[in-house]
């Protein structure tokens, strides 16, 4: 049967990833790339968001969309979130030290980390030893794994904003979920999944005049054209990250006080 030895085959890999995840904190293997967010109107940078590497041991390099769902279904998620937390505020403090005292640090969280109640405290000891600003941590969540029935991810979610964290809406658009939902929890910024790029169609406007309307924030995410950008600037989308302006790289490569210029 092909489709038995097909998902045994994938079965092995998952296996094979939690086995390698193991050890992968210890040796090394992660790093973090950096990806600015550009103020569409004059092209500064205004944060980066820290998206994970991973190179096994053998060499392999298995991306975030592979292991990030094998991390959360083995609970792995949680020290993996927890070392994310930890470098990305980190960098953040170490460009806030070199004069870049306004540049934010977005950083992905799973809906896994949100369940953890230790998860606030832990980011805000992480801030009182860096002494860096909450309000230059921006924590990402996708609107997928919003799960409003889940009492303790909502009171994480009230607990970031009081700590004074931006709470940002990932990956907007692409889940099923009544809209309700955003007057009941604390989100500042709706990010336009790539998939609705490039911007010339309906849906994309359609989120950012409702961003407007809700006085939310909004970042288009996957701006890869020039065209692209200059649609969303005329729509008064604020923000927008994309290959146009620059590929997620090491912190080494990132320079805070770039500005992209197109007109
Ligand atoms: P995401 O948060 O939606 O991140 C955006 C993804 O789009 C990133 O892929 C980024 O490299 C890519 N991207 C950026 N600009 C463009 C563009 O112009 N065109 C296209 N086609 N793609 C672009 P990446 O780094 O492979 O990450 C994939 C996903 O893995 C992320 O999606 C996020 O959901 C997850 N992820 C990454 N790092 C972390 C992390 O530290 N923690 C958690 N929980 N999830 C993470
Ligand atoms: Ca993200
Ligand atoms: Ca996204
Ligand atoms: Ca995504």
């Amino acid at each position: 049967q092909p489709y038995d030895k097909l998902s045994a085959t994938k079965q092995n890999r998952k296996l094979d990833i939690v086995n390698q995840l193991h050890h992968a904190i210890d040796n090394n293997e992660f790093s973090l790339v950096y990806q600015p967010v550009v103020k569409l109107a004059d092209g500064s940078i205004v944060s980066s968001e820290a998206l994970l590497r991973w190179t096994t041991k053998k060499g392999e390099t298995i991306g975030p969309d592979e292991f990030i769902p094998i991390a959360e279904n083995s609970g792995q998620i949680i020290d993996i979130g927890n070392w994310v937390l930890q470098q990305a505020c980190q960098q953040c403090k170490i460009w806030h030290d070199a004069g870049a005292t306004h540049h934010a640090m977005a950083i992905n969280v799973s809906s896994h980390q949100l369940k953890d109640p230790q998860f606030s405290k832990r980011l805000s000891d992480i801030l009182t030893r860096l002494s860096l600003p909450a309000a230059l941590i921006h924590i990402e969540i996708t609107e997928n794994s919003i799960i409003t029935e889940d009492k303790k991810s909502v009171a994480t979610l009230h607990e970031l904003s009081e700590l004074g964290t931006r709470l940002l809406l990932d990956d907007f658009g692409t889940g099923y979920s009544c809209l309700s939902y955003l007057k009941d929890l604390p989100f500042d910024v709706l990010k336009i999944d790539k998939s609705f790029m490039p911007a010339n169609n309906t849906i994309a406007s359609t989120i950012i005049a409702m961003g407007h309307e809700l006085n939310m924030e909004i970042i288009a995410e996957g701006i890869e054209t020039e065209m692209c950008y200059k649609f969303l600037k005329n729509l008064k989308c604020q923000y927008g990250q994309g290959y146009l302006f620059q590929k997620p790289v090491p912190a080494s490569e990132f320079d805070t006080f770039k500005r992209f210029n197109f007109d």
